[in-house]
């Protein structure tokens, strides 16, 4: 196959799953009681080509994603993202928060109170605020970041105070499981905690932004509450490191 039929496929192939994905998305909005545009679609680009990031640019995504502060940096002067939003996603070594605050719509994988106090200070430093999500170990898992769920109010109400930030939800990545009713168990809990979270109406506390669902559980996590779903794979293909 020839260089350029290659990419012609590539780009075939990714309007084809945007399409599929935003169908989905679609009717699990309406059964859940939304509409299809109360569901934030990111488009996760780690490792994925900037051509190709474009083609789904072009093709209607608003939003990105990247885990890694250097690739982010890297990649962003050669995207079309004008009025489009780019966030991270990934951990953020306190010691990088300088190098991305002012370069992302939202940060949302704050996992740490330290961590969120040196956005806070870079944000200061610059005179803006930035956006950020809390985000949460549902599973208790010792192989991820987050905040263990009975820590997430307390810490929330701290870091809810500190000057630059603005706390607008809460993220999580479930534990990889083989039953579909154990994964929403985690969804759910997920979904109690926003909603809780948000009765309490915490000063400087938002809770606009449930940020769950990837590739193989948007469609569950959507049914669960998730108002914003991060999908890589499932639009570009397996990655390769
Ligand atoms: C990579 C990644 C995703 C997307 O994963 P897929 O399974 O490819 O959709 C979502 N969220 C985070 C935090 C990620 O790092």
């Amino acid at each position: 196959m020839t260089e350029k039929s290659w990419i012609d496929e590539k780009f075939s192939d990714i309007e084809y799953n945007l399409k599929t994905i935003n169908e989905e998305i679609a009717e699990a909005a309406i059964k859940s009681g939304r509409k299809p545009e109360d569901i934030d679609f990111m488009a996760v680009t780690k490792t994925v080509d900037e051509m190709f990031i474009n083609h789904a640019l072009d093709c209607g995504i608003n939003l990105i994603g990247e885990n890694k502060v250097q690739e982010m940096l890297r990649k962003k002067p050669n995207l079309n993202l004008d009025g489009k939003k780019k966030n991270l996603i990934g951990h953020l070594q306190t010691n990088k928060a300088s190098q991305i605050v002012g370069e992302v719509d939202m940060i949302e994988s704050v996992d740490s109170l330290k961590v969120a106090k040196e956005i806070g200070k870079q944000s200061v430093k610059k005179d803006l605020i930035t956006d950020i999500l809390l985000e949460v170990n549902i599973g208790r898992e010792e192989s991820k970041t987050g905040f263990m769920p009975e820590l997430v109010e307390e810490n929330l109400c701290e870091i809810a105070e500190i000057p630059g930030i603005r706390v607008c939800g809460l993220m999580a990545i479930p534990p990889i499981c083989n039953e579909n009713t154990k994964l929403c168990e985690f969804f759910e809990k997920m979904y109690n905690m926003y909603v809780d979270i948000e009765s309490k109406k915490i000063d400087n506390v938002y809770m606009n932004i449930l940020s769950m669902g990837m590739s193989g559980d948007y469609v569950p996590a959507i049914l669960c509450g998730s108002n914003h779903v991060r999908i890589g794979s499932k639009i570009f293909g397996p990655r390769i490191y």
